[in-house]
């Protein structure tokens, strides 16, 4: 996957020329003759405030001529990226847990266990689930075969795209609302539907409807496996008076 246009979306051999260090030129695309990538000598804030604003230009610019898979360390840079995605999905399951006030009254082993238990099975499951679904919902509604280089490419567009749950720092350090993580999760959905319709250039609707439904099947998940979770707790605590019972009796 090489450079491109990103006004026009045609290949480009090259986006700059370097002279001398700090003296480069930006190459123009041979089809709409316009500079192929202005971002190359833009500021990093531009580019961020360019991805809040959903500019097709921006997620170009970094999906495709920044995120290059010859010119960078791609599978180092997948599993960097995992990495930091599962911790902050981790977080975000830690913080609805304390908003539910059951790290407060957590005083017990166990109770601090089956926390754990249901944030690893609600990131792992959740995940997993959600990642089916949009591989399902692309191959269902862009009509595309789902090999693996494509999952590649699909899970690092999804990863990169979700970076408004770095606004999840600021709630370590100040007391937000729990109702601030459906906001930062609808942002999420809207810049994952803005890079895949970038990466497939097809309509907005059906980017919107891939996602939605991928975050859709998350949610359900998650309140599945938690009231499973809850059901086995009130099986356990139900058999507690009876086997303490019958061991006074012995
Ligand atoms: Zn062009």
């Amino acid at each position: 996957m090489g450079y491109r246009c990103i006004q026009c979306w045609c290949p480009v051999k090259t986006l700059y020329v370097q002279y001398s260090p700090g003296n480069i030129r930006l190459m123009k695309c041979e089809n709409c003759k316009a500079v192929a990538d202005e971002y190359i000598e833009c500021e990093i804030m531009i580019l961020v405030i360019d991805l809040i604003l959903h500019k097709p230009k921006a997620y170009r610019h970094l999906l495709h001529n920044v995120i290059n898979q010859e010119t960078m360390k791609f599978h180092g840079l997948l599993w960097k990226l995992a990495v930091i995605f599962l911790l902050f999905e981790s977080y975000r399951c830690l913080i609805l847990e304390s908003s539910k006030g059951k790290l407060g009254s957590s005083n017990s082993v166990s109770s601090l266990v089956s926390i754990c238990w249901k944030v690893l099975m609600d990131v792992i499951i959740g995940n997993l689930m959600f990642l089916l679904t949009f591989f399902f919902m692309v191959k269902m509604f862009f009509h595309v075969s789902i090999t693996i280089s494509r999952c590649i490419d699909l899970l690092l567009t999804l990863m990169i795209s979700s970076y408004f749950k770095i606004f999840l720092i600021a709630m370590m350090v100040w007391d937000f609302p729990s109702s601030v993580i459906f906001i930062i999760e609808l942002f999420c959905l809207s810049s994952n539907a803005a890079a895949l319709k970038v990466m497939t250039e097809s309509t907005m609707r059906r980017c919107v409807w891939t996602c939605f439904s991928a975050y859709a099947i998350k949610f359900i998940v998650t309140r599945i496996l938690e009231l499973i979770l809850l059901g086995q707790l009130m099986q356990g605590w139900s058999q507690m008076p009876f086997t303490f019972s019958k061991a006074t009796m012995i």
